[in-house]
């Protein structure tokens, strides 16, 4: 297995049910605990863990979840204990239809590393960087892996060798290097930055306080920008700035809460200003859609997967990347277990992993094209009509359960897209919003008592 972050981890359960043992590899030394590592430095900013990821890492590492809670992870009932103010107004807070783990990256990784770690089969390789792979064009035999230390490099010979290493992969070329021909490459690229701190939650709001967002507008013709507000363990919020190419957060602490004030709504600043900073504000750029076809090659070595961030990256406004890589090594497990590694296996999970991606790219590749500087081919006219349909329901599933619920449920990757076009939610979508819309972010009676002023006042709710 190439790379210890989530997705190597996950993968590395699954092969190891199936198979004789893994040997993970990893560049960095791995901490033993919940704290930052250079390998994985994405995870100083907001990341959602969505239901249906939470409950494909549940499943292959069983009481995770349960740790997770026990560490100070919130469980946040979606849309119950959220605040969202999307491109077409406040959602209402109905009763939990879906969840997201509220922790952080870091406290995440750890958890799946040390669950995952206590399967004996699993053995990790740590400052050992990848260089390549062994093998030929028709099947690949190993890794060329370089000790950090000493410098020296040796083969590891593997039956299966997965990468894993993330959005930094450099399997296209190492697979060039073995004779393949080139992989094909989708870029749908909005130039997003991210600027994220950590901040002391205020006296009083970190029981059950709601996870925000103020969401970016697509296809007004101007960038977009948006923010979140995630509770996160030890009565921490994390607080991630973002916009899109030409609109981006400044990485300046003193810039940071006058850019969330600019946001189509104030309710992010007014956090900030209520809340103590325990940290820098954290920059981050390397955020494109990006998806390697090599479900497409005319054809594919023996012995070889590449999933996760490797495989396909996703913007991370819509926090999908982890529940695919989640869902990837359940799938994993599952080929795994019906024969076996046989010839044709790893062609198969390929085509199969990549399959799993599909559903989150469209989600994400369809808003995103929609910014003026995105880099990117235009949609189909398919695509824009249907993009249509999904502004329609997003207007309407804000005020009305019976499309709220499939939408959160494809939206979080628990249920299919396809139940979006069943009768019943196109008949609900076609009926439009139900009441008067919102006039501002639906906090509950205890947490405008819990915020004080500006939002202390109940006329000011929506
Ligand atoms: C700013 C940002 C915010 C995000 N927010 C969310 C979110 O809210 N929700 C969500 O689901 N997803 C989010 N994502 C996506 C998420 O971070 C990724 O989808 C996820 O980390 C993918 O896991 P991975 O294991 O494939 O890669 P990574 O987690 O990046 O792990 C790759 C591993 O490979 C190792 N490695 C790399 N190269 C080598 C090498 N040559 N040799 C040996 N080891 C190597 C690294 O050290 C690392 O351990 C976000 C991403 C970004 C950039």
């Amino acid at each position: 297995m190439l790379g210890a972050g989530i997705a190597g981890m996950l993968a590395a359960t699954a092969v190891a049910r199936h198979l004789d043992g893994v040997t993970v590899i990893d560049r960095d030394r791995l901490p033993d605990g919940p704290v930052p590592r250079p390998g994985v430095p994405q995870a100083n900013h907001v990341h959602a863990l969505l239901s249906g990821g939470a409950r494909a890492i549940d499943a292959l590492l069983p009481g995770t979840l349960d740790r997770l809670w026990a560490a100070g992870a919130h469980r946040i009932a979606l849309p119950a204990d959220m605040i969202a103010l999307t491109p077409q107004g406040w959602w209402r807070r109905f009763s939990e239809m879906q969840f997201l783990v509220g922790c952080s990256r870091h406290l995440l990784d750890w958890a799946v590393r040390d669950q995952a770690l206590r399967d004996d089969r699993i053995s990790v390789l740590s400052a050992a960087e990848v260089r390549g792979l062994a093998g030929t064009a028709d099947r690949v035999t190993g890794a060329i892996v370089r000790d950090r230390d000493s410098a020296a490099e040796r083969v590891i010979h593997a039956d299966l060798v997965i990468d894993a290493t993330g959005r930094g992969s450099k399997a296209a070329g190492w697979l060039a290097g073995l004779g393949l021909p080139a992989v094909p490459e989708e870029l749908v690229d909005p130039g997003l930055a991210y600027a994220s701190r950590m901040f002391r939650v205020p006296d009083g709001c970190a029981a059950g306080f709601p996870h925000i967002t103020v969401q970016m507008v697509p296809g007004t013709g101007l960038p977009g920008t948006g923010g979140a507000l995630l509770p996160i363990e030890d009565g921490r919020w994390l607080i991630t700035l973002a916009g899109t190419r030409s609109a981006e957060p400044p990485a300046g602490e003193h810039e940071f809460e006058p850019f969330a004030r600019r946001l189509r709504h104030p309710v992010i600043a007014d956090m900030i200003r209520a809340a103590a900073p325990i940290g820098p504000v954290h920059g981050f750029r390397s955020t494109a859609n990006r998806r390697r076809h090599f479900a497409k090659m005319p054809v594919w070595p023996e012995g070889l997967v590449v999933l996760g961030d490797a495989l396909c990256t996703f913007n991370p406004v819509y926090g999908h990347g982890m529940s695919v890589a989640a869902q990837s090594a359940a799938l994993l497990a599952d080929e795994l277990g019906g024969d076996g590694l046989r010839p044709g296996t790893a062609r198969r999970v390929q085509r199969a992993v990549d399959g799993v991606a599909a559903a989150a790219w469209m989600m994400a590749t369809g808003q995103d094209a929609r910014y003026p500087q995105t880099l990117a081919r235009r949609p189909a006219v398919a695509a824009r009509v249907f993009q249509r349909y999904v502004d329609r329901m997003m207007r309407t599933a804000g005020s009305r359960p019976e499309v709220a619920a499939p939408m959160l449920a494809a939206f979080t990757l628990s249920g299919s897209f396809g139940r979006l076009l069943s009768p019943d939610v196109v008949l609900a979508t076609l009926r439009g919003p139900a009441g008067q819309p919102l006039a501002g972010p639906p906090f509950t009676r205890r947490e405008r008592a819990q915020l004080g002023d500006p939002y202390s006042d109940p006329s000011s709710a929506g």
